[in-house]
């Protein structure tokens, strides 16, 4: 029998996980979504690295049940990242992936999340929120399966 791969790991600062969170059970019933910046996974590295999330507004038709990150943000974003790689600050950082929650719903990648995943290595991760609060986060990275389709792979989130 073939040993189980291990997991991708996600480094993540707590930090991030307590706003998110936060951010999931505030924005109940409708879905919360956001860029998660970092550093992508150099070779030989352990995994890539969250440093910060930047929140957006939803602009889904129906943010109930889906999000869109606000496309203007992200504009932004990349631009002040691409000045911070000319100014040559370090570390270098980029766009590694954006975050959402599911009102009601577990923290596992939905037929629509499917539908929407385009771009292989993206990292996704989600947050279960209820009327209680906030839930369960996993993450996950979209890859191309053998087909040419994107799936998703579970990550194994550790703490910085
Ligand atoms: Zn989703």
């Amino acid at each position: 029998m073939a040993e189980a791969e291990p997991l991708p790991v996600l480094w993540t600062p707590p930090s991030v996980l307590a706003d998110l969170k936060a951010r999931a059970a505030a924005a109940y019933p409708f879905e919360c979504c956001g860029l998660l910046v970092g550093c992508p996974m150099a070779p030989g590295d352990e995994g890539p690295k969250v440093s910060r999330m930047v929140p957006t507004a939803n602009h889904a038709a129906n943010p109930r049940r889906a999000f869109e990150v606000d496309p203007a943000a992200h504009i932004a974003l990349l631009r002040t990242l691409r000045a911070q790689a000319k100014e040559g600050r370090q570390p270098v950082e980029q766009v590694i992936g954006h975050y959402h929650s599911h009102p009601d719903a577990p923290a596992v990648p939905s037929a629509r999340d499917q539908a929407q995943a385009m771009e292989p290595g993206l990292i996704w991760l989600i947050v279960a929120a209820s009327l209680s609060g906030a839930g369960e986060i996993r993450a996950w990275r979209a890859i191309r399966d053998g087909d040419g389709a994107i799936g998703f792979q579970p990550m194994n989130l550790i703490f910085l």
